[in-house]
């Protein structure tokens, strides 16, 4: 058994298309970032490279790459679990916590959970998401940015 864990950290921008977990959330404000800034998907690929021990996120897809501009995370995460079950391991279970003041994110998990699922073509069982806010503390409590925090457990 190997465990990975991730972490990611996004900051609200002015307009744009805020995407957590691959689904479009309706909320007036999006996350700052090189590609959709889907924290969730992010923290999720880099618990799943810790777990593999094949470095993170950063080393595979640099932001300084313009190939990586505005990309759909699934794509990130499709392609980083082809790299973890290139290396011989199999995802047990992937958990993910999702911080955001607002919006409130509940009605969307069970279609987050669909497309995870689906991108690593595991049962929906497997991966689990939960959101949280921080009643209104820190930068998170501020409505600044949302955080995603994942852990995983590869089988090998
Ligand atoms: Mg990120």
């Amino acid at each position: 058994m190997r465990i990975g864990q991730g972490i990611d950290v996004h900051a609200f921008k002015t307009g744009g298309t805020l995407v957590l977990g691959g689904v479009i959330i309706p909320y007036p404000r999006g996350l700052e970032a090189h590609s959709d800034g889907d924290v969730v998907l992010h923290a999720l690929c880099d618990a799943l490279l810790g777990a593999a021990g094949l470095g993170d996120i950063g080393q595979h897809f640099p932001s300084s790459d313009p190939t990586w501009r505005d990309i759909d995370s699934r794509v990130l995460l499709r392609s980083t679990i082809a790299m973890v079950i290139e290396e011989g391991c199999r995802l047990v279970n992937a958990d993910i916590t999702v911080v955001a003041q607002e919006p409130h994110l509940r009605p969307f998990i069970g279609a987050m959970r669909g497309y995870i699922s689906d991108d690593l073509q595991v049962n929906a069982d497997q991966v689990n998401i939960k959101a949280t806010t921080t009643e209104r503390l820190g930068f998170a409590g501020r409505g600044e940015g949302i955080a995603a925090f994942a852990v995983v457990l590869l089988e090998d």
